[in-house]
């Protein structure tokens, strides 16, 4: 059987060594690292992931504050948000959670967050400093899977990793954090030829793609690690089944799976994280070690 890679282990001791340094900028200069997440709208999925991360603020004593702009909001209306939380010093941190809505530039407002304040890594000064390797907030759910392999202690150094997608907020990211730590790293995508044969190859594989059980059994060296980022819900239960999920769609309806045959992943591979349960709680642990670690650079 292969190791299971539990996120919420990871995540608690992110948590646990997130703590006293909470404490310590509280100390210092009498109020706590402060995140502000900017929802614009009322989108059910949105609000639930903001929920969450409001929710890990209050676990780790993190001041948090909920920005909720009407969805009809224009691009400069938001940008006035933006200006002014980049101006606020109980702020350290600010997030604007994505999609936004159609008549807003996306680009410009991510790029209106103050890189010291970018809590999720996107700003292009911080996409560069992780390609010059230099400190800076990195993205979220691609900097847990690197905690992730450190706490398992699985090696990167020197072995081969295969990074399917190639999107800014995980896919790139995910590959520049294993060339940083001396993989051997290989990025595919939806024109990679033989994407089977490419993956066999890989020690680690990191699958984020957002095609449920996209990868099967071919597609694995045995004994590989296997990271699985890929939400995707299952609403027809003969796939449930099929990717023995059966008893979670009898309680709830419906299964949610990741882009990595769950079946098949048990069979072949040396430990893998689980969806739910493997990649997903760490996205947010990281957003919070990204707010805290912006705070004392404020402090
Ligand atoms: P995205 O922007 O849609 O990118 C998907 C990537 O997969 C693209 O690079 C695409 O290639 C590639 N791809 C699509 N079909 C493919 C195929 N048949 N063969 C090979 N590559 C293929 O998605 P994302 O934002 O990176 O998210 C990926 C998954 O992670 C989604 O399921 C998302 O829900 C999940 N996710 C999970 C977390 C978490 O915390 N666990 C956080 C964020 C996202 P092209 O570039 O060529 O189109």
């Amino acid at each position: 059987m292969p190791q299971i890679l539990d996120g919420k282990v990871v995540r608690e001791e992110i948590f646990a060594g997130l703590r006293p340094r909470v404490s310590a900028v509280e100390a210092r200069r009498n109020h706590p690292p402060g995140l502000a997440v900017v929802l614009v709208g009322e989108d059910p999925a949105s609000k639930q992931y903001v929920g969450n991360k409001v929710k890990a603020c209050t676990a780790l004593g993190i001041y948090s504050r909920k920005v909720s702009p009407s969805a009809t909001i224009s691009t400069e209306g938001l940008l006035e948000v933006l200006h002014e939380l980049n101006n606020d010093p109980q702020i350290d941190a600010i997030l604007v959670q994505m999609p936004l809505p159609k008549q807003v530039d996306s680009r410009r407002v991510l790029e209106a967050v103050a890189p010291e304040k970018d809590a999720d890594g996107f700003h292009p000064l911080n996409v560069g400093h992780l390609v010059a390797g230099r400190p800076a907030p990195r993205a979220c759910t691609p900097a847990g899977i690197m905690e992730m392999l450190k706490y398992y202690k699985i090696t990167v150094d020197g072995r081969k990793a295969v990074v399917v997608g190639r999107s800014d907020i995980i896919g790139k990211p995910m590959a520049l954090m294993l060339l940083a730590a001396s993989a051997t790293v290989t990025i595919c995508h939806s024109r990679t030829r033989d994407l089977a044969a490419e993956c066999r190859r890989a020690d680690l594989l990191i699958a984020a793609i957002g095609r449920p059980a996209l990868i099967t059994a071919d597609f694995i060296k045995p004994g590989a690690a296997v990271l699985d980022v890929g939400t995707s819900r299952i609403v027809d239960p003969a796939e449930a089944a099929r990717l023995g999920r059966s008893e979670e769609f009898k309680q709830k309806g419906a299964a949610w799976v990741g882009d990595v045959n769950p079946v098949d992943v048990e069979k072949v591979s040396g430990a893998y994280s689980p969806v739910p349960g493997g990649v997903g709680p760490l996205t947010i642990a990281m957003l919070m070690s990204n707010t805290v670690g912006l705070a004392e650079r404020h402090s």
